[in-house]
């Protein structure tokens, strides 16, 4: 796991006796790609020089805008790519987003209700978050790649490691928040990323009615009763994030992207497959909103990571300390927090190894 601050960006490298495979999982932020590039360098040549699979977990900055520089320099290496295509057609979701950027520059509507928001420049980043989507939906079509790329639902796998595969969405189900996705609009989602970004670094500004950015508050006990049981309000988009798992044997690694609560519990998969997990790539940076006390119970993880700066809220304090109830000893770890980069190792022996370089 790659630190990229509050976003994702997961190298995956898998090893069997008659195959291996390169897995990368989302590209975070634009600004952190000289750190997935390195590492990548690194291990491509024990892979034959190959990524055999790209998974964007969904369409947000910090997943995706690094995927654009994955595109540029590795689209003649890239066997397969989940993502979702929305319009279910690349060009379509092109000109949609081309005709949403003009829109929302015309818009003074719009202009004000996003300066509400922040007293920098926000128009511009809501700006430079649209077109960040439009270029990676353009390269994957001017790479030629839209043949290899998939809207990966429940059930899918990556050809010749079936150990690798999709847990969420179902098709009924992102089939389900297609019309909220389309209205959605990523206009709400980049809101939300602009009070992140205003309550961390510029808390001067923050505005004390915004209640979801305030602090979470810490309870004296129980942490895990306190846990939210709804993922009311989070964006459609991160609701049907491509969650994977990886599954040896009976050793679980869920990848949850920035999926929410109910994307779980609406979708009835909360089954064997994703009980009693070794490790869990906590969902969207640790947020209070993603994550219940059942989601917890039944993962039962060994291993918890979140990829997160480690800011106020992210992750949540409640949920670390919930996870840090049944364990003893340090098993939940923030990317920002203890090492730039984390190799972990797991071998047949079921030992885990921590390595930094
Ligand atoms: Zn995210």
């Amino acid at each position: 796991m790659i630190n990229v601050q509050d976003g994702d960006a997961i190298i995956l490298m898998l090893e069997k006796e008659n195959r291996n495979a390169l897995i990368v999982i989302d590209g975070g932020y634009n600004k952190y790609y000289g750190k997935i590039k390195r590492r990548l360098e690194e291990v491509l040549p024990r892979f034959g020089n190959k990524i055999d699979l790209l998974v964007c977990t969904h369409y947000d900055n910090d997943h995706l805008s690094g995927v654009e520089n994955i595109i540029e320099d590795y689209h003649s290496i890239i066997r397969e790519i989940w993502i979702h295509k929305v319009e279910h057609s690349l060009s379509e979701q092109e000109k949609y987003l081309n005709q949403e950027i003009s829109r929302l520059q015309e818009s003074k509507d719009d202009e004000k209700s996003i300066k509400e928001f922040s007293a920098f420049d926000s128009m511009d980043f809501v700006l430079e978050a649209y077109k960040d989507l439009v270029r990676v939906v353009e390269k994957i079509r001017a790479y030629g790649l839209e043949d290899i790329t998939k809207e990966a639902t429940r059930g899918d796998f990556l050809a010749g490691f079936e150990e690798f595969s999709v847990i969420s969405p179902t098709k009924k189900y992102y089939d389900d928040y297609l019309e909220e996705l389309k209205d959605e609009t990523y206009l709400n989602e980049t809101k939300a990323l602009l009070l992140e970004h205003q309550s961390e670094d510029r808390s001067e500004f923050a505005m004390p009615k915004l209640t979801e950015i305030m602090e979470e508050e810490i309870v004296a006990s129980n942490p895990c009763e306190h846990l939210k049981k709804s993922s009311k309000g989070v964006s459609a988009t991160n609701m049907v994030s491509i969650v994977t798992l990886l599954k040896i044997d009976d050793r679980k690694l869920l990848f949850t992207g920035d999926s929410g609560i109910e994307s779980f519990t609406d979708q009835g998969l909360l089954d064997k497959n994703i009980k009693d997990l070794e490790f869990l790539d906590l969902s969207h940076h640790g947020s209070k909103y993603n994550t219940s006390k059942e989601l917890l119970e039944y993962f039962n993880p060994e291993t918890v990571f979140v990829s997160a700066k480690n800011g106020k809220n992210r992750p949540s304090k409640n949920i670390v300390r919930c996870l840090n109830e049944k364990r003893t000893g340090d098993n939940v770890f923030v990317t920002n927090k203890n090492f730039d980069t984390w190799y972990l190792k797991y071998t047949n022996s079921k030992n885990i190894y921590r390595v930094t370089i």
